[in-house]
């Protein structure tokens, strides 16, 4: 039987800032069942797709991540923070929900052509996906998808990237 996800995802209020309710994941991802069942379900979607690889996002992104690109038989790209890569890479500044950041991903981690799915934990404003897009575009890949654990979307981030033509899916809203 399938677990209620929403059941084992932790709600942190005023983290990291006052008036912010911080979803968290460790929960999740310490529960054997409900972990299992995500990466399940966020391959489900995108099995028998021809994806050549899955892009996730530090960190939280690694983690759900890499083991839908191993079932899928897909390589992983990491997309890290700033001065955490040593290759030659393409870099994005963006804003997040609490700031201003910058992603990377070495240049050649994607062939020009290749089908790419992203992603990460949580979908909020969209400003982290919208960078990996980018990222990704530069490179040449043609993106699949962008599936995410959790969407809020009262933020509109989800919205954000359908309007760039990209198809979404989450598991949890
Ligand atoms: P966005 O760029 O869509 O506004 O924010 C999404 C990014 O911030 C994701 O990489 C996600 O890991 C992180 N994030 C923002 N809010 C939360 C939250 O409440 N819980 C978790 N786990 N991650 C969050």
């Amino acid at each position: 039987m399938s677990l209620d996800l929403s059941s084992v995802i932790r709600t942190i209020p005023d983290y990291p800032k006052p008036g912010i309710m911080f979803r968290d994941v460790t929960t999740l991802m310490g529960h054997p069942q409900a972990f299992s069942q995500v990466i399940g379900d966020l391959m489900a979607g995108y099995a028998g797709r021809s994806i050549d690889k899955v892009a996730g996002m530090e960190a939280r992104g690694f983690i759900f991540g890499a083991p839908v690109a191993e079932r899928l038989t897909a390589g992983f790209v990491p997309i890290r923070k700033k001065g955490k890569l040593p290759h030659k890479v393409a870099s994005e500044t963006y804003q997040l929900e609490y700031g201003e950041d910058v992603l990377e991903m070495h240049l050649d981690a994607v062939e020009p052509g290749e089908r790419v799915l992203i992603i990460d934990d949580l979908i909020a404003t969209g400003g982290t996906a919208e960078a990996a897009i980018r990222l990704l575009e530069k490179a040449g890949a043609e993106i699949i998808a962008a599936a995410f654990v959790i969407d809020l979307p009262e933020l509109g981030g989800a919205d954000r990237i359908r309007r760039m033509g990209i198809e979404v899916s989450s598991l949890v809203s």
